[in-house]
């Protein structure tokens, strides 16, 4: 029996039914979900099935992926169909819809690349691979697979293995904002952190600001989880808490080792918290990461994880709240004036005459694969301490409080630095909007 056979048997044994060829339905989910379809080629039904171009069908997959700068590839088993779609800039977008006969085949082609057992099909399964792909560009796969009530579904998440590190100036930060930034990374001590929801760019933000210094000058120690960037002459570890080495005991560790900067991944629990903030006020520039949604509300989290107010006005120097949005793509982009309905928010938000200013709309080409989007671009509002804010912290001022002082001192919020990319033609409203009330 060949594979492919094998492959069946188990397919209508795992489901209990044949498994159905050739149906093309409408596709209710893909409507009603937030996917972009772009590209989308029907295949037609296979006459006769050739098992050995899986392999090829695989890598055109993956080749395409890449070529697209798609960070995820989802292979999606729907009832008679197999979908898969690349997360490109965060968006879902379809890549291909299969006969369902091209399910399994695949599903097993990946399994054997990720060292993973093809005739598991009831329990989850993790593996990992790499994948090379034209002109030496090399990728790690985390493959994910999980198993539906269609058969199994894949994610794989392609990890570029030298990615590019974004320059500090090209995250997309204001020029002033940019100086103040700079300005504290001249700090000797203290603690800068970066904060927002996953999938902000928070990490790329610190790789940008860690990467600014001469790792030859300074001792520079990560603690990351996982590695993102190799930074070359940058001391970077990987906890582990699955064998009990977690961001305290890495702290902990790094101290002793006489460090000039530190970079802490994220700060999820209070131990981490204290000992960041005790490396922060012992003669360490420390950066890290938080989860929380806004500048000022960052206070109220280290206060939450019993920080004391008078350590942390001590320690925290600035604190980049952001978000990350998809970038309008500059080659199909088309201006057009203000509406009514925003020129109120306009006035009131960034100053500006409404009625000369223009929003720009996403369109489509072929260099941004259809979507009318290329690349991203980070929204940034950026708290500096400040002997003020520092008395309101002490006095237990609420966040709000906090907030105001701060846009008094200069802080543009999140809100408004979006707008301004929007007048500027760097975003959509759509995006911008999209972002700031998600
Ligand atoms: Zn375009």
């Amino acid at each position: 029996m060949s594979l492919l056979d094998t492959l069946k048997k188990e397919s209508e044994e795992a489901l209990g039914e044949k498994p159905e060829v050739a149906t093309q339905g409408t596709d209710q989910e893909l409507d009603s979900g937030k996917t972009e379809v772009a590209n989308a080629e029907d295949v037609p039904v296979p006459q006769s099935f050739d098992e050995d171009s899986i392999p090829s069908v695989v890598d055109e997959i993956f080749n395409t992926a890449l070529e697209k700068h798609a960070s995820d590839i989802h292979f999606k088993p729907k009832e008679n169909k197999f979908e898969v779609f690349f997360r490109i800039d965060g968006t879902m977008v379809e890549y291909k819809l299969y006969d369902k006969i091209y399910h399994h085949p695949i599903i097993a082609r990946i399994k054997i690349i990720s060292g993973l057992k093809i005739d598991e099909h009831r329990l989850p399964q993790d593996g990992k691979s790499s994948f090379q792909g034209p002109g030496d560009k090399e990728v790690d796969l985390r493959v994910s697979i999980l198993p539906t009530q269609y058969g199994e579904k894949v994610v794989i998440r392609l990890l570029e293995k030298n990615p590019k590190m974004v320059e500090l100036r090209d995250l997309g930060m204001l020029p002033n904002i940019l100086l103040k930034v700079e300005k504290h990374l001249k700090s000797t001590y203290g603690m800068i952190l970066a904060v927002g929801p996953t999938g902000s760019g928070k990490s790329t933000s610190l790789f940008s600001m860690v990467s600014t210094f001469d790792a030859e000058d300074y001792n520079i120690s990560t603690l990351e989880d996982p590695i993102e960037y190799k930074i070359p002459d940058v001391t970077q570890t990987q906890i582990n808490p699955d064998i009990g080495f977690d961001f305290p005991d890495g702290l902990r560790t790094i101290v002793r080792q006489d460090p000039d900067i530190i970079m802490v991944g994220e700060i999820r629990d209070q131990k981490t918290a204290s000992l960041a903030i005790e490396s922060a006020l012992t003669g360490h520039l420390v950066f890290s990461t938080l989860h929380t949604n806004s500048a000022s509300g960052t206070i109220q989290r280290l206060l939450n994880m019993d920080i004391d107010r008078f350590l942390i006005t001590a320690a925290v120097k600035i604190i980049i709240s952001q978000r990350l949005v998809r970038k309008v793509c500059s080659s199909c982009r088309e201006k057009y004036p203000v509406p009514a309905k925003f020129h109120q928010m306009l006035k009131e938000e960034i100053d500006i005459t409404p009625e000369n200013a223009f929003f720009y709309k996403a369109n489509g080409c072929e260099k941004c694969n259809n979507t009318g989007y290329s690349g991203r671009i980070g929204i940034f509002e950026v708290l500096e301490m400040s002997p003020a804010i520092e008395e309101l912290i002490i006095n237990s001022a609420s966040n709000t409080d906090i907030e105001a002082q701060a846009v008094r001192e200069g802080m543009i919020l999140l809100r408004k630095d979006a707008l301004y990319k929007a007048v500027t033609g760097d975003i959509t409203i759509e995006e911008a909007l999209r972002v700031l009330n998600s």
